[in-house]
């Protein structure tokens, strides 16, 4: 094989995790891989969940991007303009034109708070809240140490978001934390959700439900939230349905890159790019793949989820570059542990066509599912050293493979859910 070139959008969970893969698959004579980012800071993302709680500090989620990434692969510190599929090029901001054998486009979800009326109005970052950035999840630590108890009320604007369980990790988080202060009987949780339960999933949303219940968090379904007053503490849903708040924390609207859409039929109308949902080969062109959050695909937005995809859209790449058929080895594994506070955790495990069910991860001894327990918390917090040493390094993780383990699940429930 000659030298090829081996271009990837983004160097957060999923442009690392490829590169550095493709780097141990490939070595620097047969592939120069390039990864182009528009800053210099990886966050480890499910840290932020703990910021405001004072359970993390910014500065311990957060390292250099060009330091996660092997020896030989180049950094571009760059933001990416567009990409014009038919000539095999992609456009930087400093003018750099970089051509490319294959593109792996990994620029995750843009958060857009701006397109929910009054969200970021008087009263952004005083009264109203999202943990989804350093910054946010920082200010909402100052504010809720002030904080004198009211009504909280935690929100989704809409799907699709990044880690869709993020929210109701932060409602059972917010619970444990106003206890230990014992501020609870002085304060009011309320859940607030487009979806018609607690998750998307049935049985999840079932067990997760009567998590809420036991915990006195009030549930509001179907809430479509269009308006944001700040100053009056309103919160309004599409049908006229208003939530009073003293604080809220939301998480606002998720689309893609706008470079996306620059780019002749790379995405739908949203921003995300059209891929197959088993190879991971976007639709635009042969040579293009994608993973992570900034897909169309019709999964969880996830860090577990874009490591899943790292194993089969590898495997593709290479396949393509020696002239073979793609394997279609991704079914829609996703995997996901809630923190419920008090040192506990559920996880859940799941595909396109699995619900999340009851039994254990990943053989018939293991993790429980489902579950609130004191193992699946210490999971939880071991990840975030799995993350930075093996996931991101691109190691292989026993167990751990691109596709959902059926050993340990009670797969009996999934007929009758
Ligand atoms: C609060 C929170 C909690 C979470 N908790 C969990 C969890 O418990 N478990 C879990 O599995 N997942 C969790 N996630 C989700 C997880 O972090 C993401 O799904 C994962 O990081 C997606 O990886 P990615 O590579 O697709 O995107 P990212 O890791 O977001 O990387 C995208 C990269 O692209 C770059 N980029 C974007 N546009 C451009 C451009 N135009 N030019 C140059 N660079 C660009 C960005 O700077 C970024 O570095 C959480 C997320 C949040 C916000």
């Amino acid at each position: 094989m000659t030298r090829k070139q081996i271009v990837i959008l983004g160097g957060g969970t999923g442009g690392t995790m490829v590169a550095n893969r493709l780097s141990r698959r490939l070595g620097l004579d047969e592939a120069e891989i390039h990864v182009v980012d528009q800053d210099n800071s990886h966050v480890y993302q499910p840290g932020l969940s703990f910021v405001p709680f004072g359970l993390a500090q910014v500065d311990e989620i957060v390292r250099p991007r060009r330091r996660q990434l092997r020896r030989g692969i180049v950094f571009h510190e760059q933001e990416v303009v567009s990409v014009w599929p038919e000539r095999s090029e992609a456009l930087l901001a400093n003018g750099d034109v970089l051509p490319y054998d294959v593109l792996v486009v990994a620029t995750g979800a843009v958060l857009q708070p701006e397109e929910t009326d009054g969200l970021t109005g008087p009263g952004w970052n005083e009264r109203v809240f999202t943990f989804y950035t350093p910054d946010g999840a920082e200010s909402l630590r100052w504010a809720l140490e002030d904080w004198g108890g009211g009504r909280l009320v935690v929100n989704l604007i809409d799907m699709p978001i990044k880690c869709p369980i993020a929210p109701l990790e932060f409602a059972f988080l917010a619970d444990w934390h106003l206890r230990e202060l014992g501020m609870r009987n002085r304060s009011e949780l309320v859940f607030a959700t487009p979806l018609d339960g607690a998750f998307t999933r049935p049985v999840a949303s079932e067990q997760l439900g009567a998590l809420l219940k036991e915990k006195e968090i009030e549930l509001v379904t179907e809430f479509n939230a269009c308006e944001v007053d700040g100053v009056g503490g309103k919160l309004t849903a599409y049908d006229g349905r208003k939530l009073d708040f003293d604080l809220l924390v939301t998480v606002p609207l998720h689309g893609g890159g706008a470079f996306v859409e620059r780019s002749p039929g790379l995405g739908d109308s949203l921003g995300f790019v059209t891929t197959d949902k088993q190879t991971l080969q976007a639709a635009v062109q042969p040579n293009v793949f994608a993973l992570g959050d900034a897909t169309d695909l019709p999964t969880s937005k996830a860090g577990s989820v874009t490591h899943f995809e790292a194993g089969v859209l590898v495997e593709n790449v290479v396949r393509f570059l020696t002239g073979r058929e793609l394997a279609t080895g991704y079914d829609g594994h996703a995997n996901c542990f809630i923190e419920t506070g008090f040192h506990h955790a559920v996880l859940i495990d799941f595909n396109y066509e699995v619900e999340p069910l009851p039994g254990h991860f990943p053989t018939a001894v293991g993790l429980p599912l489902l579950r609130d327990s004191w193992v699946n918390h210490l999971g939880k917090l071991a990840f975030q050293w799995v993350y930075w040493h093996a996931l991101l390094p691109g190691r292989p993780l026993p167990f751990l493979g691109s596709r959902m383990p059926t050993a340990g699940k009670d797969l009996d429930l999934a007929q009758q859910a």
